[in-house]
């Protein structure tokens, strides 16, 4: 990468966030426009509640600007049709051009959204570059299938881009998860739509002006800030649209079917919410190692993570010291201004999401849960109505509303266990099936728990590990869909087949 860390330790990026004039407008058909009713949102740096811009809130028609302009695009056959090595040439200049401005990406992820700025830098930048390289090469390494047809014909199976794909995302990695639907859209030569969270829409809004740099043709990529209930209820219902790939709430994932039902059908591929399961076993084979991870995994980017270990299953006799040596961990943990390199906990992403948080904190209390961390004076830095600190309850049923929905704010729920088929029991009693963890000793037996976890994913002897070659999603109310790996494929392409008489 280009940012180097000692760089980023001296850099001062309260100055930098001084002068930054990010972009505000929608970008479609390679042009920077304001909505065509002039209507803007403000996006608020919720460290200190100040608006950062006015940005563009599409409606209805720009939408369909978009999707016009992409459909055009796409059937153009400029980017569709060309040779993948072009596209993939493309691809690989426009990752060259985040990368090259990875200060500027750290730092409006940031300012939108409260993460830390070394997350930023060391994390959500570098993990996006990765993934559109990734894509970027992967687009002239992808063949077709023949079918094992009797001799007399040729039966070809193949891989053919949809069309126009919408990406739909939240703002808790506002560009890697962009970059997560746009890279294998593009690589397979789709055109796309990326209608961003309104509360993190600036990241997004850069990437246009680097598609049209690296050479991406009009129309091609489009980015439509808004509103979900207008810009996204308008992407998701357009007739134009042939695959919908989305991240965010299951409540929104619900939805998104039912437009799809109601419009034509459109492919719809749902990254959703998750309750996830963080087991430990007594045979845990590193106690110290399983506390911070517990900890880093239910509160890292201040607990606003789909697959966040959420719910800590403890077999008794582990509990006590377990929990002793969390506590003592977590209590170290202090949120402060996102813009000093040394923050490591920043804020939440709004002082709404930051209320609907405090909320369930509050449930948890009314229904006898045990609160061991989070309470405490203000801290400086951060407005205290976006400040949350990492918060246990101990105590917890699995009935208990903080064990049951997914609150994405920095509180762990640790449960206990007699033993490791109640464990198992516990961890599949959830609407969601998106990730879970076990820790034991036992390999083959954590091997035989993993195939009784009904979830995406499943780490054994360490939490939230992940790469873009390892596919990403989750079962039940998580949602359908795989992102990263090249089965990411499969949510923006059609499998065509082509069949030739050779009788003749
Ligand atoms: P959200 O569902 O409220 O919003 C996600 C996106 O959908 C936003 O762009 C929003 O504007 C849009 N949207 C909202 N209403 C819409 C509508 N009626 N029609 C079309 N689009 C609409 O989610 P959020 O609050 O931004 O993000 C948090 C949620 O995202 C959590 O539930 C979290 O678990 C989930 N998430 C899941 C994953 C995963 O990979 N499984 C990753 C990150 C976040």
């Amino acid at each position: 990468m280009t940012v180097h860390p000692q760089a980023a330790a001296c850099k001062n990026w309260r100055e930098a966030a001084s002068v930054l004039n990010p972009g505000t407008q929608a970008f479609i058909d390679g042009e920077y426009r304001p909505a065509r009713s002039g209507a803007t949102f403000p996006t608020v740096n919720p460290a200190t509640g100040s608006i950062i811009a006015h940005v563009a809130a599409c409606g209805a028609t720009d939408v369909d600007d978009a999707v016009v302009a992409a459909t055009r695009a796409f059937s153009a056959g400029h980017w569709a049709n060309a040779a993948p090595a072009a596209r993939k040439a493309v691809l690989q200049r426009f990752a060259d051009l985040v990368e090259a401005d990875a200060e500027s990406f750290a730092l409006l992820e940031t300012l939108d959204m409260g993460k830390p700025i070394r997350d930023s830098l060391s994390i959500d930048v570098p993990a996006a570059v990765r993934c559109l390289r990734w894509f970027a090469e992967a687009t002239d390494k992808l063949y077709d299938e023949i079918a094992p047809t009797h001799g007399d014909a040729l039966a070809m199976i193949r891989r053919t881009p949809v069309g126009v794909v919408a990406a739909i995302v939240p703002w808790n990695f506002p560009l890697v998860t962009a970059m997560t639907k746009i890279a294998p859209a593009l690589a397979a030569g789709n055109s796309v739509v990326l209608k961003p969270s309104e509360l993190s829409p600036l990241s997004a809004i850069r990437l246009g002006q680097l598609a049209s740099e690296a050479g991406l043709p009009n129309g091609v990529f489009n980015v439509v800030p808004g509103v979900g209930p207008e810009a996204g209820k308008a992407l998701a219902l357009h007739e134009g649209v042939a695959a919908l790939s989305f991240t965010g709430s299951t409540a929104v994932g619900k939805l998104l079917m039912g437009y799809a039902g109601r419009s034509n059908l459109k492919k719809v591929s749902l990254e959703c919410g998750g309750k996830s399961a963080n087991i430990v076993l007594a045979d845990c084979p590193d106690i110290d190692r399983a506390v911070e991870a517990a900890a880093m995994g239910a509160f890292h980017n201040q607990g606003q993570i789909c697959n966040a270990g959420t719910r800590l299953i403890l077999e008794r006799p582990i509990r006590d010291v377990f929990l002793e040596k969390l506590v003592a961990l977590t209590r170290t943990f202090l949120p402060g201004d996102p813009l000093l390199p040394e923050t490591r906990f920043g804020a939440m992403a709004s002082a709404a999401h930051a209320a609907r948080v405090r909320d369930f904190i509050g449930k948890g209390i009314g229904e006898g849960a045990q609160r061991l961390t989070g309470e405490g004076p203000a801290l400086p830095g951060i407005l205290p109505e976006s400040c949350i600190r990492p918060t246990i309850f101990a105590g917890v049923s699995n009935a208990m509303t903080i064990a049951r929905e997914e609150i994405f704010g920095p509180v762990l729920s640790v449960i206990d266990a007699a033993d490791m088929d109640e464990a198992i029991t516990i961890a599949n009693d959830s609407p969601y099936g998106l990730a879970a963890a076990i820790w034991t000793r036992n390999l083959s037996r954590a091997l035989k728990i993993e195939r009784r976890l009904d979830t995406g994913l499943v780490w054994i002897n360490t939490v939230r590990v992940g790469d873009i070659t390892v596919p990403f999603g989750g079962v039940k109310a998580s949602g359908n869909g795989r992102d990263k790996s090249l089965h990411a494929f499969d949510n923006v392409t059609h499998r065509k087949s082509v069949w030739a008489d050779l009788s003749a």
